[in-house]
């Protein structure tokens, strides 16, 4: 298929690629660890299951390939089929903030961790196939961020923090679509998660409190077990429930795994 029209990135006009706004290796990776199984959507207050990778001519083929560099360095130091978790692993220890465990992220270069960031916030909120959105505005400076263009917004903080989850909660196998999560006087929080790393950016105006955890500028990241994260989830998901809104085949089931398995609930497993 081919479509002609005006990259969204550069406003070059020519043929579009039929763009992935999330990263398609994510989809790959969760699906191989939940062996063949399919993901778990949430969407809309309805919790469905779906293979449906979401795509939209949206970018210019060297867009693509700008955007692909950032992808592939990530996919390496993400959540890997063998288990291991490279940002993690490779994390150098540094002082408390604030009473927090704080680690340097050293297996990415870090300017290139946060253009792939902020690039899967700035692909969800022009596409029309997810509810979230930045806003013109700040649309606007993250695409001529992600361009070379401009410095990092400077209404924008991006906090990272390095999930290491118990086994029976395995939020690090996880990959959700970005969604305002929370909104704080002036300011909003962005949450997404991919594969063990959570992000929350923050958008407004920002206090400077912010400053201490904001990754693009210090490189540090949080350490955590991820019970927030594992919590709005479940909480997402009951919200569907007691709405009646678990669609499709899911709705006969009655036990959700976070891995994107499916199967009978946890008391009648052998
Ligand atoms: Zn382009």
């Amino acid at each position: 298929m081919a479509s002609i029209g005006t990259c969204r990135l550069c406003d070059g006009f020519g043929e579009l690629r039929w763009s992935h706004v999330l990263p398609s290796f994510g989809f790959r990776r969760i699906r191989q660890a939940a062996h063949g199984g399919q993901l778990v959507h949430t969407e809309g207050g309805n919790a469905f299951l779906s293979n449906d990778e979401k795509r939209e001519y949206l970018l210019c083929a060297e867009c693509e390939q700008r955007i692909g560099v950032w992808e592939n360095a990530v996919s390496k130091i993400v959540k890997q089929r063998s288990g291991a978790f490279p940002a993690l692993d490779t994390a150098e220890a540094t002082r408390l903030m604030n009473g927090e465990p704080v680690r340097r992220i050293t297996a990415i270069d870090r300017d290139v961790l946060v253009k792939f960031v902020l690039s899967v916030y700035w692909r969800a909120s022009i596409s029309v196939g997810h509810e979230f959105a930045l806003g013109p505005r700040d649309e606007e400076d993250v695409r001529l961020y992600l361009l070379d263009q401009a410095p990092f917004p400077e209404r924008m903080r991006l906090v990272v923090e390095l999930l290491d989850p118990p086994k029976d909660k395995p939020i690090d196998w996880v990959m959700t679509p970005p969604d305002t999560a929370r909104l704080d006087g002036l300011h909003r929080g962005c949450v997404f998660l991919f594969l063990g790393l959570s992000f929350m950016l923050l958008v407004g105006d920002v206090p400077p409190s912010a400053n201490l955890f904001s990754f693009e500028r210090s490189g540090l990241a949080l350490v955590s077990d991820g019970e927030a994260q594992f919590s709005r989830i479940r909480r997402e998901f009951a919200e569907c429930m007691q709405a009646g809104r678990v669609k499709g085949k899911l709705a006969q089931l009655n036990w959700i795994g976070l891995d994107g398995k499916v199967g009978p609930p946890p008391s009648e497993r052998v």
